[in-house]
């Protein structure tokens, strides 16, 4: 049974050492010392890392999460916080950008470090945790009656004991306007014994409960899906739980149509429907994995060509001070 961090450090690697021996890499890269001791160091679980082959310093997934120089280049047109995501934070904890629907920041942690995300600068800022300061954001969802969807993201919500999170479920559950809750996660893929029976009880839809409940799975590439995660997303859908599924655009990892295709034709075939394909948000550090925006639509339009309709995501980028994401193709 798997509960806090602490409890789950035995499926972490921290040390680019470590990484660096189990993968058989070349010893040069954890002489970099600037790359152990950044504020956003190496976290990747070992489920994960047992997809990766051995010796290949370029695999699609070990790019992902081990900490490159190039984090540390000068990148123009880069920032800490490019989405503004973090003025919209008007209460701690709570992200609020779109009408109807708003982010709960439910844990300051994740189950792994993934070198481009948008949130690398922020981590230190999040969060309510034990359930004790759940309040002050339970009484703003519940003073705004146009708040109909709840998005409980991270960091990573299923870091959460599956307590504390049944206990904001229920939480969430006596407010009359808000109908459902989306739980935005990677931990199925990153630890998919994450997904016990008890998880499943915490989010499987009942008689008793009147929130909706969907899944938003954050997967990057089809080598991320072996036959555990596959078990455990099965276990999801088998519940009645909609999972749905998003994609960063990431150079060297998915840019190329034969990969997108094979990590969306795996994800129907796991009855999990493509939802986004996000271009990358320009967060300091990131640089080295921006696909330019004219290549993304020409990988969605071939996409089209080899896919059914159902299985290819909306291709969206975020922008400031829109009432939504922008479809790009
Ligand atoms: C992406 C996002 C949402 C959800 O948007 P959908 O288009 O409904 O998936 C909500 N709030 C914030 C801040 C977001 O970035
Ligand atoms: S799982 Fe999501 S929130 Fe966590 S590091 Fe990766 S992209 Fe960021």
């Amino acid at each position: 049974m798997i509960r806090k961090k602490s409890s789950m450090s035995p499926f972490f690697v921290t040390d680019i050492g470590e990484l660096c021996r189990l993968l058989e890499l070349p010893e040069e890269i954890p002489s970099r010392p600037q790359l152990q001791h950044t504020d956003f160091p190496l976290l990747v679980s070992r489920p994960f890392l047992a997809r990766i082959p051995k010796g290949n310093p370029n695999d699609p997934l070990l790019l992902q999460v081990l900490p490159r120089p190039a984090e540390f280049a000068e990148q123009p047109g880069y920032s800490p916080n490019p989405v503004g995501e973090f003025q919209t934070n008007k209460s701690s904890g709570i992200l609020r950008k779109y009408p109807g629907r708003l982010v709960i920041v439910a844990s300051g942690d994740c189950a792994v470090h993934c070198r481009f995300c948008f949130r690398r600068h922020f981590r230190q800022s999040a969060v309510p945790n034990g359930g004790v300061e759940w309040g002050s954001i339970l009484r703003e969802i519940e003073a705004d009656e146009s708040i109909r969807e709840v998005i409980l993201s991270g960091g990573d919500p299923l870091m959460l004991e599956d307590a504390t999170l049944a206990s904001l479920l229920a939480r969430l559950a006596v407010i009359p306007h808000v109908q459902r809750v989306r739980v935005h996660t990677r931990l199925p893929i990153m630890i998919p014994q994450r997904v016990t029976e008890e998880l499943v009880a915490v989010l499987r839809p009942s008689s008793k409960r009147r929130l909706t409940l969907i899944v938003v799975l954050h997967v990057n590439h089809p080598a991320e899906i072996d036959e555990p995660v596959a078990v455990a997303l099965a276990r999801l859908v088998d519940a009645g739980i909609p999972l749905l599924s998003q994609s960063v655009l990431l150079r060297g990892v998915n840019d190329r149509v034969e990969v997108l295709a094979a990590l969306c034709e795996r994800l129907i075939n796991l009855r999990v429907m493509p939802y986004y394909l996000h271009q990358l948000d320009r967060v300091t550090g990131a640089a080295h994995f921006e696909v330019p925006e004219n290549v993304g639509m020409e990988l969605i339009r071939n996409l089209r060509a080899v896919l059914p309709g159902y299985a290819v995501p909306r291709y969206v980028r975020e922008s400031v001070g829109e009432s939504s994401k922008r479809v790009l193709a």
